[in-house]
Formats: C-alpha cells, sequence, structure tokens
C-alpha cells in the first residue's frame, strides 16, 4: 500500500475540483481560530461528523467552512492559505489545478471582492514556473441572485486566469433554479460552468438535479444521488464529472459506479484536505474508462476550460 501511495503520489497529475477554504491545512486552520470558542467549536464539530448521517455530515462540513471564513479576516490570510495550498499540490505533482472560491469582500467593503481575486491570481503567478493554476469562481447556494451577478462580472473581468463559474455551498439549500438567469448569462459569454449536483439523497435533490441538466453545464461536481435516466443522460450527453472519492465515501456514497457503462468522463479529484485522514491514492490523478490514452483526456480536459 505504502508503495501505491507513492507511486499514486509521483503521477504527474491534474487537479479541477479543489475549494480553496477545504484545501486549508489543519494547523493553518488552527491558528486562525482566534478564540478558544472557535477551537471548541471545531473540536465538536469533528466529533459530530463521525456520527451523523450524509444531511447531517453535508450541514457539519459547511458549518466548518463558515466558522473558517469568519476566522479569516484579511488579503494576507487569503495569501497564505493559496501559497499553502499550491505547495501542497505540487509537492503531491499536480502539474495544472485549477482552484475554487466565492470571493468576498474585507473591512464592510473597504476592501473590496476584485482585491481578495487578486491576491489569489498574484499568489498563483508567483508559482506559475512550478504549477499551471487558473481559478474558478463560486457562486454560493445561499447568495443572493444579485451577488451571483456580481461574482460572474468578477468572472468576466478575470479572465482568462478565471476559467469559470461555479455553484456550491449547502446543498440542503436547493437554489439551482433561482440561479439559472446566472448561469444562462456565463453560457451566453462563453465561460465555462460546473455545478455541484445529487449531494444528497432526497427527492428535491433528484428533482433538481433534471433542472441542472437542462442546462447542461460544462462539467458537474459529484453527482453522488441521481436516477437511473440522469445517470444515462450525463453519458449520453457526454458531460465530465468531477469525482472526489474521500470527500464521497465520507458522506456516504461513492458515484464511481457510473463509470461500469462506457464513453463516461470521470475525472478523479480531492474537494478538499480531510483533516486527520491520511492521503487517499483514489484521490488523485484522472481516469476514463475507455481507455483513451493520457494525453488525450489531458487535452479533452484542457479544451474544457483551459484555452490561452
Ligand atoms: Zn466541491
Amino acid at each position: 500500500m505504502d508503495d501505491l501511495r507513492r507511486f499514486c503520489q509521483l503521477l504527474p497529475k491534474i487537479e479541477l475540483h479543489a475549494h480553496l477554504n477545504g484545501c486549508i491545512r489543519t494547523s493553518t486552520f488552527r491558528q486562525l481560530l482566534s478564540s478558544t470558542a472557535d477551537q471548541l467549536r471545531l473540536d465538536a464539530l469533528d466529533k459530530e461528523f463521525q456520527s451523523g448521517d450524509t444531511h447531517a455530515r453535508m450541514a457539519n462540513v459547511f458549518e466548518k467552512f463558515a466558522l473558517l471564513r469568519s476566522c479569516v479576516t484579511n488579503l494576507d490570510e487569503i495569501r497564505r492559505i493559496t501559497r499553502e495550498t499550491l505547495e501542497d499540490f505540487i509537492a503531491d505533482h499536480i502539474m495544472y489545478v485549477e482552484l475554487r472560491t466565492r470571493p468576498r469582500s474585507f473591512d464592510n467593503g473597504a476592501i473590496p471582492m476584485s482585491s481578495y481575486v487578486e491576491a489569489i491570481l498574484e499568489t498563483m503567478k508567483q508559482y506559475k514556473n512550478q504549477i499551471c493554476s487558473r481559478l474558478i469562481l463560486s457562486i454560493d447556494r445561499t447568495q443572493t441572485v444579485d451577488q451571483a451577478m456580481e461574482t460572474l462580472k468578477l468572472a468576466e473581468r478575470y479572465r482568462p486566469d478565471v476559467v469559470g463559474l461555479d455553484l456550491s455551498g449547502d446543498p440542503n439549500v436547493k437554489s439551482f433554479e433561482r440561479f439559472l438567469p446566472v448561469f444562462n448569462l456565463a453560457k451566453q459569454m462563453n465561460l465555462p460552468t460546473t455545478i455541484h449536483i445529487g449531494e444528497l439523497p432526497d427527492a428535491e435533490c433528484l428533482r433538481e438535479n433534471d433542472l441542472i441538466l437542462d442546462f447542461k453545464p460544462s462539467r458537474l461536481g459529484h453527482f453522488n444521488f441521481r436516477t437511473k435516466e440522469q445517470e444515462q443522460r450525463v453519458i449520453k450527453e457526454q458531460i465530465p464529472l468531477e469525482i472526489c472519492p474521500t470527500s464521497n465515501l465520507l458522506t456516504m456514497k461513492h458515484p464511481l459506479a457510473i463509470c461500469t457503462d462506457d464513453n463516461c468522463y470521470v475525472l478523479i479529484k480531492l474537494d478538499e484536505y480531510i483533516p486527520n485522514q491520511p492521503p487517499n491514492p483514489a484521490n488523485f490523478g484522472y481516469w476514463q474508462n475507455n481507455s483513451r490514452d493520457r494525453t488525450e483526456i489531458s487535452s479533452s480536459i484542457c479544451e474544457t476550460y483551459y484555452t490561452d
């Protein structure tokens, strides 16, 4: 197993589904928590996570992200998280990475969202000789349509360093329909899109899956819970899936069963570094089941987003 882990680490890889906040080092997260109460809350969340069902674990993860968001208060901390994330990916032999993040402002708007994006892009450029990195801007499911539109404008402004628009956040909030005008606009602007889909085992989630598939994003994230018809549709329409095995296993279901069908594009991704979990070789690299060679797979992925 150690040999396999080492082999997987040494393989040159691309990473297309990595949330910046989710990639924070545990030690950095702990340092940024300013109060004992926050430290104790994080301990409690780690403990509660072990006993929850899928819905509870999802809520737990997003409470942890909210805790992190509340304790990151300036651009230097964002630069640090970006720098450490890139250094970790370089150590794992990632050649190309797309980080995704929801832009935010600081100091009640005195430091605007554009400064947040620029801080990340500037940090990425410092590492350009070691890793090729690009940014995806995320719309959070709990945001307003106006806020989502602001994110779209930022994505357009910072192209080609920003390569796409994502919808993510707590899947208990079903809000794709609300954001559809924003994503339609992104499509008109030829901005690639990636949507988190099928993250919860409930009827509402399956209904939202149909709406998302009707939109036909450039890529889909997770797709853990779906109907057979939805699965066939993704295969037929050749929508690439970003699969994050460890993350998915921790929330109860693994989607790789879809790969038994021919011609399904599957991108095995990280999602986030999971605290207290050993590196899992299955997290890294990319894979497709119909035996195309690596160069072809790589260029098909690059065609999706990376065009400059
Ligand atoms: Zn994700």
